[in-house]
């Protein structure tokens, strides 16, 4: 039997070792066509010799430790089209992800997409390359697996609503003047998840949320008012589906994303995995549900609100919080100024024009600069 390849972009981060890891397990099922990463050369150098891609691509030009190797930029693109890919995992950090997202659905590959950011920033766009090229998206967020395993198929109409899990994160308990002075330290000790540093920082304010809030809105074609957010500590229901009669479904398993990303490549079967041990109700008993606290995280309200206006707002969003983060997680500006960095932007450029590729990167950058004159 031949095996699917994959390309995974991204491979040096949590959920690119995440994935090999699952893959490592699946070797009769799937091969790793292609590799690329961002920095950690000798470890992406690791699992080149452990996977033997036919396609690796270092995004920086420095530490560049073999001659064979792609880079800059472009080689997320290239390893996205290569004929031998059937699958592109995109675990990729922020709007960087976009142009390979894209390509692949252009070229009729199937997309396990973790890079959120590439819905928020253009949903529009990619659903209509995926149109195109033939390509489709299966969502490795533990969240929108979730719901995709709820919803098995059935149609848009059955769908009352979504109701989305969060953990809270580290600051759920926490009044609003003690998480505008959070350290980075703490607001990098997530309490459930072990994940890259910018989600980690994410769901610290609960910018990650927003974000998969407008993920699922373009993923499944709900309007907002049919996607609510729930608090839930445990992380162990990753979401829930309500349907018209009233009949909620929840999918459940242990805060691990290797089955999200075991499931975007086997979607819509199922294989035996191994990896994960039995699932122990009791163990993770009691489950808890709790309101948001939408006052104290003014990100999730703010990238809603920016969902619900459309256009360009979405896109200003995320690059105002990809910049605000990057000059946290640098020391530079405190907590709470990531919230008053994104409100500061969309309110500047929000209604940018929207219409094409080109003004949604302009709408992008402008955010960035606008967070970088005013904030850095
Ligand atoms: P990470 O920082 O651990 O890893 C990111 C990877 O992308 C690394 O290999 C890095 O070298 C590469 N990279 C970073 N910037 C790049 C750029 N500009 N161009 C090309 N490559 C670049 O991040 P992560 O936690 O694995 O998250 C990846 C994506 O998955 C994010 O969109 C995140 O929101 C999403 N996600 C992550 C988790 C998780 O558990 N970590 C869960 C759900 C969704
Ligand atoms: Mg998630």
């Amino acid at each position: 039997m031949s095996t699917r390849g994959v390309a995974i972009l991204g491979s040096t981060g949590s959920i690119g070792t995440t994935a090999l890891r699952v893959l490592a397990r699946q070797r009769d099922r799937f091969h790793v066509a292609a590799l690329t990463a961002h920095s950690n050369a000798a470890l992406l150098a690791e699992q080149v010799s452990a996977f033997a891609p036919e396609y690796v691509g270092l995004v920086t030009r420095n530490g560049r430790p073999h001659p064979e190797w792609a880079e800059g930029a472009r080689c997320l693109v290239e390893a996205s089209v290569r004929p031998g890919v059937d699958i592109v995992l995109n675990a990729v950090v922020g709007a960087a992800g976009l142009d390979a997202t894209l390509a692949a659905l252009g070229a009729g590959k199937r997309v396990a997409l973790a890079n959120k950011e590439t819905l928020v920033v253009a949903g529009d766009l990619v659903a209509a390359a995926a149109r195109a090229g033939g390509g489709e998206i299966v969502p490795v967020d533990s969240e929108h697996s979730a719901i995709l395993q709820c919803i098995a198929g059935r149609p848009g109409q059955a769908v009352r609503r979504v109701i989305l899990t969060a953990s809270g994160g580290p600051f759920r308990t926490w009044d609003a003047r003690r998480i505008a002075q959070a350290t980075l330290e703490d607001a990098l000790r997530h309490p459930t998840w072990s994940m890259g540093r910018k989600i980690t920082v994410d769901s610290a304010t609960l910018a990650n949320k927003a974000l998969e809030v407008l993920e699922a809105h373009f993923l499944f074609g709900l309007p907002y008012d049919r996607i609510d957010v729930v608090v839930h500590p445990q992380s162990v229901v990753h979401s829930m589906v309500e349907f018209v009669d009233g009949s909620v479904l929840a999918q459940m398993g242990q805060p691990s994303m290797e089955l999200p990303v075991l499931y975007a490549l086997t979607h819509p079967e199922r294989v035996d995995d191994g990896g994960l041990p039995p699932f122990d109700p009791v163990a993770h008993s009691p489950l808890t549900f709790e309101p948001v606290r939408v006052d104290a995280f003014p990100c999730l309200g703010l990238g809603i609100a920016a969902g619900r206006a459309g256009g360009a707002a979405p896109a200003v969003f995320n690059a105002a919080n990809e910049a605000a983060v990057g000059l946290f997680l640098d020391g530079r500006i405190r907590f709470g100024d990531i919230a008053r960095a994104i409100s500061d932007a969309l309110d500047a450029h929000g209604d940018m024009p929207h219409d094409s590729l080109d003004a949604l990167l302009a709408a992008d950058a402008a955010a960035r600069r606008h967070v970088g004159a005013r904030f850095a």
